[in-house]
């Protein structure tokens, strides 16, 4: 039998899923952080993950993708060792950069922003080490490398907050006339076959020699592509500590005010938002046991009255771009079914008008939402968000990253609508 590893390296962890084509999960496995910037842990991750999978199974391996966290970054000697720590997803030291950065690139474009891969990029051109970096490369990028040996290779995914120009599928100009642009790696699509697993490593790990390493791609479009969604009109929203809508769309939709970007799906287009709404506000106020409970007692075909901006600090970006939006939690009643039921309701409402937003920007009609997340579980809310959706709302089906980037490891997965040029 065939079978594709999918490994998943998101924020707190790392995951394996081991998968034959019929869609079969043969094994899974975690492998929880103590330090997520070290990359020796990194390391230490992704062979424990693999020589921990069952080895009549190992032996039947004959693909591994890898997802890594957006815009996580590190800078690498010839040998392909980092020269520094690695800028992780959530840091925003290139901030005192950003005046550079938009001074190189186009106005509102998705790169500029204190945490985009190019925005790390330009702030580490400054240090002093830089002059030994031969690769500026994502995470998943020498996570991969470790298997196959290859430098200087990513994804288009990965290669987004980087400046590719996905549409083109070329780095821009203003790109192409850096002082640095060769350390930046070539970028090919998603699953793309990259080389044989380096054999030494193979006859480590006990896994075929002839096993292929794929490109990876991100962490949360991994657990997007894990949904098979890939019709336009058909979306994902994500209910996890925050509130993330990614839609598939005919057309490509960019706004930076709003924080809406679109990633390359094949020839179709995946336009996301993100609101700092959702389930970590929910979290603040009840347990999760208590949130299902509660969530069972409410009338759901009735709407609240309660208007919310369920926020635990102020400021969000989508759909309501004001950083400076104060959380809007009152009043609350005293009896605390009806304040969940107001809490899910204002959730339910801003997830509408994100879509609502994503439409008017020019993305395609929304004709189904699914969902993934911690809150997916929670069906009465599903029936509310329904009723503000107004299109069926079903609960993903898979929603492991590690899924999503097993199946990227197939030949001819489907999973990425083809190029049709
Ligand atoms: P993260 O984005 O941190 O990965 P998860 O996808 O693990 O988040 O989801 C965790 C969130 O799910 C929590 O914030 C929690 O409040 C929420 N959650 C858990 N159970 C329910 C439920 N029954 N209904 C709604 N939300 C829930």
């Amino acid at each position: 039998m065939s079978l594709y590893l999918g490994l998943d390296f998101g924020t707190s962890g790392a995951r394996s899923l081991v998968l034959d084509r019929s869609g079969t999960i043969h094994f899974q496995a975690n492998y929880p952080f103590t330090n997520c910037s070290s990359v020796a842990e990194w390391q230490t991750a992704l062979m424990s993950l693999i020589e921990q999978i069952p080895q009549p199974l190992r032996s039947q391996i004959c693909a591994i993708a890898i997802d890594g966290t957006s815009s996580t970054v590190l800078l690498c000697n010839s040998d392909g060792q980092p020269v520094a720590e690695p800028i992780l997803y959530n840091d925003a030291r290139a901030i005192v950069v950003l005046d550079q950065v938009r001074a190189i690139v186009p106005p509102n474009h998705t790169v500029l922003s204190a945490t985009s891969s190019f925005a790390k990029l330009i702030w580490s051109s400054q240090q002093p080490d830089f002059s030994s970096v031969r690769y500026f490369l994502h995470q998943a990028d020498w996570l991969a490398f470790l298997l196959h040996g290859q430098l200087g290779i990513s994804d288009y995914h990965n290669s987004l907050k980087l400046g590719y120009d996905v549409e083109r599928l070329c780095y821009p100009d203003w790109i192409e006339a850096l002082p640095f642009r060769d350390l930046l790696p070539r970028v090919v699509a998603p699953g793309t076959p990259i080389a044989e697993i380096d054999s030494t490593i193979a006859d480590q790990v006990g896994l075929p020699r002839n096993c292929i390493v794929c490109a990876g791609t991100t962490d949360s479009i991994a657990a997007f592509l894990a949904s098979g969604v890939k019709t336009p009109g058909e979306a994902v929203t994500s209910l996890g500590s925050t509130l993330v809508l990614k839609l598939v769309s005919q057309t490509r939709v960019e706004d930076s005010r709003y924080g809406i970007y679109s990633h390359r799906l094949g020839d179709l287009w995946l336009v996301g938002g993100a609101s700092n709404t959702g389930g970590a506000v929910l979290r603040h106020f009840f347990s999760d046991a208590e949130l299902a409970d509660l969530s069972q007692q409410i009338p759901v075909h009735q709407e609240s009255p309660l208007n919310y901006y369920p926020l635990l600090r102020p400021g969000d970006r989508f759909p309501v771009n004001d950083p400076h939006l104060l959380p809007w939690l009152e009043p609350r009643p005293d009896d605390r079914g009806a304040f969940l039921h107001g809490l899910l309701e204002s959730i339910a409402r801003i997830e509408a008008e994100g879509y609502r937003l994503l439409q008017s920007s020019g993305a395609n009609e929304l004709k189904r939402v699914y969902t993934a997340g911690g809150g997916a579980v929670n069906q009465p809310w599903s029936v509310i968000r329904e009723r503000h959706l107004k299109v069926p709302v079903r609960r993903s089906r898979q929603t492991e990253a590690a899924y999503g980037t097993a199946q990227l490891a197939m030949p001819s997965s489907n999973l990425i609508p083809k190029l049709t040029a």
